[in-house]
């Protein structure tokens, strides 16, 4: 196949990205143009209510190749790149940020390493120069306590990746999990991979819309929906206790058989809050695990699309 004749479905998540959307359209749009002479853009309006999918509906007017998905509510960015992967019809499909920060001129190295046979190319951040230096450390923190705990290197990963159009499709249909994890799951899933590294780009408007609150939560539903590594810490806390138990145990026994009568009211007090918030942490993380099983079990659609833009049909599979 010649580089022409590749079809490139590029996806982009966009929640209020209202500012941002033509000038990210026109960069993207510019950069394909040179690697391709067929793409599709679909721009997955997460739930908007800053007019997004309206300035989408302009963009395809003028460029028919430009096509618009929006979801009937906010439901996250990785249900969007999901349902945007599922409507892909390219050779490969691309991931990208809606906000530039993930450089459209990466495009084509990414191409060129899936023609050399990468299946998977990943963007790798070198820099990470944006947001504040929480929101940086959080992320880095994040990164390496999941790579541990999963066994998945994600350290400097970002959802900027190129996917062969079957492991696309792969990564959709036969992953029918309801919290899922874009980073995680296209390493995950082996095949041939490569990364090209990149720099973040400086948001040009809008902004980041990570509190600390979704932040931590995201993180830990991440977590708890790759690994079970914290339910295994359970008993593992458990066992440290009952260690500790058996030694104060064993010292108390002993004093009393000296015949001192063991005296301290402070240490029953400590072992008690201790013994109840570890108790509580326990059942808490059990807790967690099973409102992830209950989530799952219900099986509801992960996103819920209410309009589209440049989409031949309804694919009723979805
Ligand atoms: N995004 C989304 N749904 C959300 C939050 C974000 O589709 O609920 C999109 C957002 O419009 C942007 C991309 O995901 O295109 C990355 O978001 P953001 O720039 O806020 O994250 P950061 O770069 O700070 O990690
Ligand atoms: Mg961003």
């Amino acid at each position: 196949m010649t580089p022409k004749d590749i079809m490139v479905s590029v996806i982009i998540p966009m929640f209020d990205e209202k500012s941002v959307v033509e000038r990210t359209l026109n960069e993207v749009t510019t950069v394909l143009q040179q690697v391709t002479s067929s793409y599709e853009v679909i721009i997955v309006d997460d739930g908007s209510a800053d007019g997004t999918f309206e300035e989408v509906a302009r963009a395809h007017q003028s460029d028919p190749r430009i096509k618009g998905l929006r979801f009937s509510r906010n439901f996250g960015k990785e249900p969007a790149m999901m349902a945007g992967m599922v409507r892909a019809a390219g050779d490969v499909v691309v991931t990208m940020d809606g906000d530039l920060q993930h450089p459209p001129s990466l495009i084509p190295h990414m191409v060129s390493k899936w023609q050399e046979g990468a299946q998977i190319v990943h963007g790798v951040k070198s820099t990470r120069n944006y947001g504040g230096l929480f929101h940086r450390t959080a992320a880095k923190a994040f990164n390496n306590v999941f790579s541990r705990t999963a066994g998945i290197n994600i350290v400097d990963s970002s959802d900027y990746k190129l996917f062969d159009a079957d492991v696309a499709r792969l990564l959709t249909r036969e992953f029918p999990e309801q919290h899922r994890f874009h980073r995680g799951l296209s390493s995950w899933v082996g095949f041939r991979q490569e990364s090209v590294e990149f720099e973040v780009a400086a948001r040009p408007g809008g902004e980041s819309r990570w509190s600390l609150y979704s932040l931590v939560r995201y993180g830990w539903n991440t977590l708890t929906s790759f690994t079970s590594l914290p339910l295994q810490l359970v008993p593992l806390m458990g066992l440290v206790m009952l260690i500790f138990s058996v030694v104060l145990g064993t010292e108390a026994l002993i004093s009393r058989i000296n015949g001192n009568a063991i005296s301290g009211f402070a240490t029953i007090e400590i072992t008690l809050l201790f013994t109840g918030s570890m108790l509580m942490i326990g059942l808490g993380v059990i807790g967690q695990y099973l409102a992830r099983v209950y989530e799952e079990l219900k099986k509801r659609p992960v996103y819920v699309v209410a309009d589209e833009l440049g989409f031949e049909q309804h694919n009723p599979s979805e």
